[in-house]
């Protein structure tokens, strides 16, 4: 099963001021493709720290790297240029990104939604790394980016939430296609989730190709156990847990 990774940018998450969806999305989204997401992690607007984040998940040796977030035309967005500098490629501008900024901006002149006379701040955004490949924006201005170093595919998309998923089902998703076919099985017990214990580790150490989470709902007295994986196996598992529920006399509520 290929693997990826996620490394979302930006300060205002660390700091707290917003929450951070976008892991959360693309996680989701991958899962239901039939990717494993090995690693989440989560860096300020720092170059320092884009390229430690970038060495982190190279170490893990993932297929698909998705790097979200810090890709405007303001001078704390550094992703793109943190990511050229790390991997020692040189940032080209690409004319056909400038044409596409340039025909948007003057689009929302026109219509009174922006005043943007800045164009230093403006063609920041048509630099993109030396051999990458850039991911139409529909919805914004600056574009998504693709670099293949090393066999691995590193996926630079905008942090606004609307313009990232939008990009991802225009552009990387007819790249990376599907994965592996997995299920999804949900028993949600009536019960504490220290009975189920010993079961599940019976579970884990039998089938290889599933991945069993325990989820106790707090202040319920109620248990989900979430099974992924080969069909074959999470069927048998989810088996062996109803018949362990009869043995203990715990009510399942539904599945
Ligand atoms: P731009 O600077 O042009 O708006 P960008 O790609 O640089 O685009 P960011 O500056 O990182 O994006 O974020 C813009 C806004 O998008 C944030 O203020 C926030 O509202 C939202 N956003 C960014 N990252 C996330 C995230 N991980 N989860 C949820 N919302 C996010």
């Amino acid at each position: 099963m290929k693997n990826c990774g996620i490394i979302i940018v930006g300060n205002e998450i660390l700091q707290g001021y917003i929450q951070d969806t976008n892991s959360r999305w693309i996680a989701k989204k991958l899962t239901d493709l039939g990717y494993n997401v090995k690693i989440i992690l989560v860096v300020g607007d720092i170059a320092e720290d884009i390229a430690e984040a970038l060495f982190l998940t190279f170490k893990l040796n993932l297929d698909f790297i998705f790097i979200c977030g810090g890709l405007g035309p303001t001078p704390d967005d550094k992703t793109v240029e943190a990511v050229a500098k790390h991997f020692n490629l040189k940032l080209i501008q690409d004319k056909n990104i400038l044409d596409d900024i340039l025909r948007k901006i003057s689009f929302l002149k026109e219509k009174d939604i922006v005043n943007i006379n800045q164009t230093k701040w403006i063609t920041k955004m048509s630099y993109i790394p030396e051999g990458s490949i850039p991911l139409k924006n529909s919805l914004g201005l600056a574009p998504g980016i693709l670099l293949q170093f090393k066999g691995k595919n590193i996926f630079i998309l905008p942090g606004v939430p609307v313009e990232m998923k939008t990009i991802f089902a225009e552009e990387v998703e007819p790249r990376i296609g599907v994965g592996e076919k997995r299920v999804v099985k949900e028993i949600i017990l009536k019960s504490e989730e220290s009975k189920f214990s010993d079961i599940v580790e019976e579970l884990e150490n039998k089938y290889r190709k599933i991945s069993i989470g325990m989820y106790p709902h707090y202040g319920k007295m109620e248990l989900v156990i979430r099974i992924i994986g080969d069909e074959s196996e999470v069927l048998s598992a989810i088996e062996k847990i109803r018949e362990e529920s009869k043995k203990l006399g715990v009510n399942i509520f539904e599945t």
